[in-house]
């Protein structure tokens, strides 16, 4: 795989699956923007770390749940760099409740967020990559919108409705030469499960065919993958990461 050349931007790269991302692509060669709503200085050690290992990158503060900011750090990079190739729209956030104890705010939220901004940086990213006649996108779902999860159906909408704009938008973009796939995680070892006690993660390793979380690289290159030429001929596919879990 090789990105020379290119320009990527991983939203929620400053941390977890998205720092794991943006490293690999930078790696490889992309000039990557890693993308933070809040922490400013997770961001900068991703940059930090990128440029230390003779990468190039930059910090980009956005909130991908709204609209304009979203549109306006797609404009900025493209005004810096020239061009857009890669877009992963990974940025996410939790608020779990039972159904019946689900606070509206926490429903609004996370739809907001978690879909909402892919929505937003796809059609931003899509005007650019629509003039350049390609590009390639990658949403981060989750396998909680396949299967569902108690306590999770705000998370487990927007990552199903991850899934079914990846396919839409896969299917408008593919004359354009864009192409658009997801992938679907399951336990990964990020902030987002630290908060699990070892009791309970261990029960859902133990339901885990790998016997195991898996760790964010392991998602990374997978995004990368997908983002590559490696994957020209594969477009609309949602990849499930989940160590056998949903088997
Ligand atoms: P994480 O460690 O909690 O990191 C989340 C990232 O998203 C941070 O960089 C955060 O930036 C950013 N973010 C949150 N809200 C944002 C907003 N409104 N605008 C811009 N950036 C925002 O999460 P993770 O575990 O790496 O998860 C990454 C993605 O994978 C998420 O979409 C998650 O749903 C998905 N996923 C995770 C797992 C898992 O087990 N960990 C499994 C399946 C799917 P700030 O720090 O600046 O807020």
């Amino acid at each position: 795989m090789d990105f020379t050349g290119k320009i990527a931007i991983v939203t929620g790269g400053s941390r977890g699956i998205g720092r794991a991302t943006a490293c690999r692509l930078a790696e490889l060669g992309a000039i990557v923007a890693v993308n933070y709503v809040k922490g400013a200085d997770a961001a900068e050690a991703v940059v930090d770390q990128i440029s230390s290992s003779g990468g190039e990158a930059i910090a980009v503060r956005a909130d991908v749940a709204d609209h304009g900011e979203a549109a306006n750090m797609i404009d900025q990079v493209v005004a810096r760099f020239g061009r857009l190739d890669v877009l992963v729209n990974n940025a996410g956030i939790t608020r779990d409740g039972l159904i019946v104890r689900l606070k509206l705010e926490d429903w609004a939220d996370v739809l907001k967020t978690n879909l909402g901004g892919a929505f937003n940086c796809t059609q931003a990213a899509a005007k650019k990559m629509i003039k350049q006649k390609e590009g390639a996108i990658v949403n981060i779902s989750s396998i909680v919108g396949v299967i569902g999860n108690a306590g999770q159906s705000n998370y487990a909408a927007a990552k199903a409705g991850l899934i079914g704009l990846t396919k839409s938008v896969a299917k408008e973009l593919a004359p354009r030469n864009i192409r658009v796939n997801a992938v679907a995680p399951g336990f990964i070892a990020t902030e987002m499960t630290e908060e699990f006690n070892q009791e309970l993660r261990a029960t859902i390793a133990g339901r885990i065919p790998l016997g195991r979380f898996g760790v964010a690289t392991e998602v990374a290159e997978a995004v990368v993958w997908l983002a590559s030429d490696a994957a020209a001929y594969i477009t609309g596919q949602t990849l499930i990461i989940d160590g056998g879990l949903a088997m």
